[in-house]
């Protein structure tokens, strides 16, 4: 089954109060890691543990910075001004995304603040419209009227103020969408709380399959738009879990739960077409290039991704099959990178916990790496 992808024009603001650009300071980076971030910065962040309700907190890695962001007003406060602030930086979008059309089904990145994607699926056929992750409502709102197509769905990877801060403007706007999630992660507006392969039926031509995929957060899920529903290719709604090139970090659990979460994505059909949650293609495929130097498929990707990003261009999507080539997340298996690493696996060591070490290290060298 042939499939095109078509060209559209970058949208007109969504915001009806765009003011002059402000100039280059003040970041308008508002993504959990963000907000981490400026707090060390602002206030050193000082180290404690809150309760999360989880036997295994003491393996979290957990700032009192995090848990004002995920539990308290202070998150939603800090989304909503980076959200402002974004709007104004980045009038028509962070990025230029392309719809890719495939059998009447049509997936739209949406840029938001300064790195999100959320993706707009449409079934052409009935005009039902699915959002993942509304990072910013009134860019789905404008969307939604644009295309005159009504929302029957949000699908919501995980509780992070940049994935699911628009869940409730929307609810209140089309009273009907439901709001998928997982119930441990506090999901806002949550109206249907999902299990592990829950499926999920949009109209006659959409069917999504969610997998529990914690490690970023407790209750992260990513969802699998299942190609057979509608004759194309699979697609998967990666949220913090998986990006090109790199992963999510890991707030609320152990490079174990980490790696059984990656495992679940390898598990899938090498002509998955991936949609992740942020565009960090270019940075994450200069560390990859940091670890594993002589990966042929990391570097010509790599070039690909500095033209696109030379004008702005979105890299979604990528496959499954080619992430599994150049993702050092996914490849914790290969000697190649475990010897990069300077790691080897101990006599009395099973596989599966030498795999979690190989990604422990990993995690930890990306945390600490910085750009030049
Ligand atoms: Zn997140």
């Amino acid at each position: 089954s042939g499939w095109r992808v078509r060209s559209v024009p970058l949208r007109s603001p969504a915001s009806a109060t765009v003011k002059a650009l402000r100039g280059p300071h003040g970041t308008a980076a508002s993504s959990c890691e963000s907000w981490l971030a400026q707090r060390r910065r602002s206030s050193g962040s000082r180290e404690c543990v809150p309760s999360l309700g989880n036997a295994t907190a003491a393996t979290f890695h957990v700032t009192g910075a995090y848990w004002l962001y995920t539990r308290t007003r202070l998150g939603y406060m800090f989304y909503k001004r980076q959200l402002r602030k974004a709007r104004e930086r980045y009038p028509a979008g962070h990025s230029k995304t392309q719809t890719t059309i495939i059998n009447g089904i049509k997936i739209t990145p949406i840029p938001a603040l300064s790195d999100n994607y959320s993706y707009m699926i449409v079934d052409t056929s009935s005009n039902f419209a699915v959002v993942v992750d509304p990072t910013d409502p009134q860019s789905v709102q404008a969307y939604l009227e644009e295309e005159r197509v009504t929302l029957e769905a949000i699908l919501c990877t995980h509780k992070h103020w940049d994935h699911s801060g628009g869940n409730r403007i929307l609810r209140r706007l089309y009273n009907s969408c439901r709001v998928y999630g997982n119930n441990m992660d506090n999901i806002p507006g949550l109206t249907h709380p999902l299990a592990d392969k829950d499926t999920i039926e949009i109209g006659t031509c959409l069917r999504f399959r969610a997998f529990y995929t914690p490690g970023h957060t407790v209750g992260h899920i990513i969802y699998l738009l299942d190609g057979r529903s509608y004759g194309g290719p699979s697609c998967l709604f990666s949220g913090d879990l998986v990006f090109l090139s790199g992963c999510g970090r890991m707030f609320e659990g152990s490079a174990l739960t980490m790696l059984s979460s990656l495992d679940t994505v390898s598990s899938l059909n090498d002509e998955t077409l991936l949609w992740p949650g942020h565009e960090y293609a270019e940075d994450n495929l200069l560390f990859a290039a940091d670890v594993e130097p002589g990966n042929v498929a990391r570097e010509q990707k790599l070039q690909w991704v500095l033209q696109q990003r030379s004008q702005r261009l979105c890299t979604s999507p990528s496959t499954l099959g080619e992430e599994k080539e150049y993702n050092p997340f996914l490849r914790s298996h290969t000697q190649g990178l475990q010897w990069a690493l300077g790691l080897k696996q101990n006599p009395d060591e099973d596989w599966t916990a030498y795999r979690a070490r190989v990604l422990e290290e990993l995690r930890r060298r990306k945390d600490l790496y910085k750009r030049r």
